[in-house]
């Protein structure tokens, strides 16, 4: 039996796929606009970071690596209210992890808080910002539409020296929050609503994780980004197709103002994994509602939960590498994450044999109290991964459904007088099949063939079938968690508008076997510690084991052959 699957997926490597954004830095680098590529990763710290941050992160760290370069980690952490350290700390821990530096190139833009506010006393002095005492309210029901202009605020022509006054004002707290906010003065008309004038500073009574209470009034993102980015010298400022509108913004701020460069903005569409959301608010609402165990739920798309899960770094930044890079949203199969998780850990997990569902084996021919002792491989992917011991006995245990009483065509597992292979260890036959009070089936009475030994006979006769077992009495029990789909639905944004997305939850994420039976070398996993059970998957040692009650994370199912051939 083949467990390494085949695959639908291109599998052929190829060196780093080129993309449009790399056509845009090689033509910088060759007419010499550039000698030097600096990119940045700039998370806000309102939440863990996910999948689709995985992308920014193997995309911008990706290129400063490949070019030679450097990738800054810039948190951009305008909104006091929303902010924490504790989410600075895991965006640190995250990036780490999915095999990225940042050298010494680490960024707050509250760093920059201070410039922030001289070029906003610039901007005013130059007549292109002004303190408009409109109601947020107000700068909305004024904004216009898509289809109609705007309306200039009455606000718009104070006098630069009213205006510096007010602003100076609103830094000092004369203010409350909402009665007034600094605006660029761009053009009310505009077709493109970013620059009708938007709010570039905004008051906020709010305590920040990093300047404290220094500060009452807080720039807005549009307006830190841009000048964040050339403060720093960015060449190349990536980001996701929602702020493709936002740049004719991003430039303007540059244009005005006295900054040491301007870098190029440049768009990319998200990444939307299948059945899942990606949104930092509903992920928290999950969290703080407990549909889900935490942050690092298993079934959290965040880079936490897929750390947690067993996920590698390497299938990760694969899987980022083969979704490609480009300009139209799409939505991105989970298996094509799975195909890289597999592909990853097959060369890497230890193997063990687990029993998930067990029912008893007795080999009516074999001695007793005989314990017979297998040299099994570890990873037969990895010559270097050496062998260990599996314990053989007059009792075994098998797993449920590799028995059929009725089997169909084509089926190779066990059934009566069948004969079929146990691994590492002999051929066995099925002669009875002993049931209980409900007709289930609880115990196989066979017979083994003592030429067997090791998996082959002399006559060669063909045996196709070949199960997992744990000796009876040479087991450790495991809790095993089994992971679906967090949500039901393949694209989280096409569901009914009327119902809340929480409605689409899967209530059957997570499914607990309370008592699968291992071979006793599951005694020496560690925490974190990645497995493949022989024909069921690729698990993981959870955090939540305890000494007597190891627990393990099914990480990704091996391609269940049966299972897709009865499809067929
Ligand atoms: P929000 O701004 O709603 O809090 P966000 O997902 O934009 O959420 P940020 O912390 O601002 O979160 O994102 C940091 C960087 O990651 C940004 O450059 C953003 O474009 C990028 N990013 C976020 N989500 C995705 C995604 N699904 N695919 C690719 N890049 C993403
Ligand atoms: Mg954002």
């Amino acid at each position: 039996m083949d467990e390494n699957k085949k695959t639908d997926f291109d599998t052929t490597e190829t060196a780093v796929p080129s993309n449009f954004i790399r056509f845009i830095i090689d033509r910088d680098l060759e007419s010499g606009k550039h000698t030097k590529v600096i990119t940045r990763f700039p998370p806000e710290p309102n939440g863990y970071l996910h999948i689709g941050h995985a992308k920014s992160i193997c995309l911008n760290f990706g290129l400063a690596r490949d070019y030679k370069g450097v990738c800054h980690l810039r948190f951009d952490d305008t909104n006091p209210v929303k902010e924490d350290v504790e989410y600075v700390d895991s965006i640190m821990e995250d990036v780490r992890w999915l095999g990225f530096d940042w050298q010494d190139k680490l960024f707050y833009a509250s760093d920059y808080f201070d410039r922030l506010y001289s070029f906003a006393e610039y901007l005013i002095t130059e007549g292109k910002a002004y303190v408009c005492h409109q109601t947020p309210d107000e700068v909305r029901a004024y904004r216009g539409t898509l289809t109609q202009p705007g309306k200039n605020s009455p606000y718009r022509d104070r006098s630069v020296e009213e205006n510096l006054e007010l602003f100076r004002a609103m830094r000092d707290g004369k203010f409350a929050e909402g009665e007034c906010s600094l605006r660029a003065k761009i053009d009310m008309a505009s077709p493109n609503l970013n620059l009708r004038d938007p709010v570039i500073y905004r008051i906020k009574k709010a305590h920040h994780h990093r300047t404290g209470d220094k500060w009452q009034i807080y720039p807005m993102y549009d307006y830190t980004h841009c000048i964040s980015d050339a403060l720093e010298g960015i060449t190349h400022s990536i980001c996701t197709l929602e702020f493709e509108d936002h740049r004719p913004l991003y430039d303007w701020c540059l244009d005005q103002l006295p900054v040491p460069c301007h870098p190029q903005q440049i768009e990319f569409a998200r990444l939307n994994l299948a059945y899942t959301v990606m949104s930092k608010r509903k992920l928290l609402e999950l969290v703080q509602q407990k549909y889900v165990s935490g942050w690092d739920d298993p079934r959290m798309p965040t880079i936490a939960g897929m750390r947690r899960r067993g996920y590698t770094p390497s299938a990760i930044r694969d899987f980022s590498e083969r979704i490609g890079v480009s300009k139209a949203n799409s939505i991105v199969d989970y298996e094509l994450l799975q195909f890289c998780l597999r592909e990853d850990l097959n060369k890497s997990a230890k193997r063990l044999m687990v029993v998930l569902d067990p029912i008893r084996l007795t080999i009516q021919n074999y001695p007793e109290n005989q314990i017979e002792s297998f040299d099994a491989d570890n990873n037969p992917e990895d010559p270097n991964a050496g062998q260990r011991k599996v314990a053989f006995t007059k009792h075994l245990m098998i797993e449920a459904d590799d028995f059929a009483e009725n089997p169909a065509k084509g089926w190779f597992r066990m059934a009566p007088g069948m004969e079929v292979r146990l691994k590492h260890a002999y051929y066995v036959t099925c002669n009875e099949v002993i049931k209980d009070e409900h007709g289930k089936v609880v115990e196989l009475i066979c017979s083994y063939d003592p030429e067997s030994r090791g998996g082959g006979t002399a006559d060669n006769r063909r045996v196709k079938g070949t199960i997992h077992w744990v000796s009876e009495k040479h087991t450790r029990p495991i809790e095993v968690r089994i992971y679906d789909q967090l949500f039901t639905l393949y694209d989280t944004s096409a569901g009914d508008p009327d119902k809340d997305y929480k409605e689409y939850l899967n209530t059957d994420s997570l499914k607990v076997i309370p008592n699968a039976l291992a071979e006793l070398e599951i005694n020496n996993a560690e925490i974190g510690e990645r497995f493949q059970f022989l024909r069921q998957g690729y698990f993981c040692k959870d955090k939540d084991s305890t000494p007597e009650r190891p627990v393990f994370n099914r990480i990704v199912p091996l391609r269940d052959s049966w299972a897709k051939q009865q499809k067929k």
